[in-house]
């Protein structure tokens, strides 16, 4: 069985990064942006006040201080978005707002609070300002012609920000990964499906377009088919033929009427490899299909258990995604340690995701291992906060045993 580092890293070196396509500046947030952009224009376009205050010269206050104001006269009263009128002679200012452009002749702005004035047209300036102080020169973030943003860049809403202060509305970003997500199994009713005997609710699709959703990746779930040979190459064709990614749930294991992998190798699927050494999740199964133009397609079988099923799909299927969508791929990261509890069993052989209510306390995260772990325990994986890792070689956790552990989110 495959070890599950190798796994993620196999699933990655088979993924490609999708094609780029144009998008609105208002569609781009945490997309990835697939061109080299240039400024077109200075940043800030002009000189201008970081404060509301007064335009001075600087050499009209030379020893100007609390006790000793100098007393200049008010020309005029500039706000933001107009143009001053006049330059600023010696022994004037110009009243400014912030973000208003700096008027000739001005070389500081003295800030509102350290001056007075009645309104009677001139102020008394308590303090001596550098040259430039308070100033925003034109350029002083960027100049016209500059690198603005690289490919590659994960467009926040910094980036965003950038963007639309430069009048960029439209941006080449790599275009959204569409997965397709269909469950398989003759005993499943939809979600608001009753239940008769023998039958059980579909959790695996919700579940999965739910947490696709907050990855912001666009999925279509497809729904339910039936153990039957026919109509699941029917449904998986179908699938194929509309999705970057095939996530099938079920009917990936050993069973007599488990068809999922024979069928995607009648549809052209190249299994990269089935089965990895974890608990849960051991039937999960990888494979690209390269019909058609373009990018291979990624197609994963999940083990139609739910919790199997969801811990696959963080784990294995969530780093694919990433990648595919241009993003750098953020494995699981582990890097938070916490003490175990209590004991428990695991097989040796496998690395074992235990559901864990962690808490806080002086000795730092105490895990609390639920108890009993299971592949169909959807109540138990609400219980649980954390997901700590039991390490491939250990048999046992055992109270006191340091546990890496991440956040349940
Ligand atoms: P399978 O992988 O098809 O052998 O299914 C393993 C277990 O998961 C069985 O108990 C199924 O009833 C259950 N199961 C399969 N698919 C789903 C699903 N979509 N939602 C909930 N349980 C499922
Ligand atoms: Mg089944």
């Amino acid at each position: 069985m495959l070890h599950p580092n190798k796994a993620i890293q196999t699933i990655l070196d088979h993924t490609p990064t999708l094609p780029s396509e144009t998008a609105a500046l208002g569609e781009t947030i945490d997309r990835v942006l697939a061109e080299k952009l240039k400024a077109r224009d200075d940043l800030p376009p002009f000189d201008n006040s970081a404060m509301d205050g007064y335009a001075v010269k600087a050499a009209d206050l030379q020893g100007a201080d609390q006790k000793n104001p100098v007393r200049l006269l008010v020309r005029e009263t500039v706000r933001a978005g107009r143009l001053s009128c006049q330059e600023v002679q010696a022994g004037e200012a110009v009243k400014i707002m912030t973000g208003a452009p700096l008027p000739k002749g001005a070389d500081a702005v003295v800030m509102k609070e350290r001056t007075i004035s009645d309104g009677d047209g001139m102020v008394d300036v308590l303090h001596c300002p550098e040259p430039g102080d308070h100033i925003r020169p034109k350029g002083e973030d960027m100049r016209a012609g500059d690198p603005l943003l690289s490919p590659g860049t994960l467009l926040r809403h910094y980036e965003v920000a950038l963007l639309a202060a430069q009048g960029v509305t439209k941006v080449k970003v790599i275009r959204k990964a569409q997965v397709a997500i269909l469950a398989t199994g003759d005993e499943l009713v939809p979600t608001a499906g009753a239940l008769s005997p023998g039958k059980i609710r579909n959790s695996n699709g919700p579940a999965i377009l739910a947490a696709l959703s907050k990855w912001r990746i666009s999925a279509k779930d497809l729904g339910i088919v039936p153990d039957d040979e026919k109509e699941m190459e029917k449904r998986l064709r179908g699938a194929l033929s509309q999705a970057d990614v095939v996530l099938v749930s079920g009917g990936v294991s050993v069973g007599d009427f488990d068809y999922t992998r024979a069928l995607f190798a009648k549809l052209g699927v190249q299994e990269v490899f089935w089965k990895v050494a974890i608990k849960p999740g051991k039937p999960l199964l990888f494979g690209i299909h390269s019909g058609g133009s373009g990018p291979g397609k990624l197609v994963f079988g999940l083990p139609g258990n739910p919790v199997s099923a969801l811990v696959c799909l963080e784990e294995f299927v969530r780093p694919a995604l990433e990648k595919l969508c241009g993003h750098v791929p953020t494995r699981p990261s582990y890097h938070l340690q916490g003490r175990a509890l209590n004991d428990y069993p695991k097989p040796k052989d496998r690395q074992q995701y235990l559901f864990c209510r962690v808490s806080s306390d002086r000795k730092g995260f105490a895990l609390h291992i639920l108890r009993p772990q299971g592949s169909a325990r959807l109540c138990m994986t609400t219980q649980a906060n954390a997901l700590a890792i039991g390490p491939i070689g250990v048999r046992r956790i055992r109270k006191g045993d340091a546990l890496a552990f991440r956040w349940l989110k």
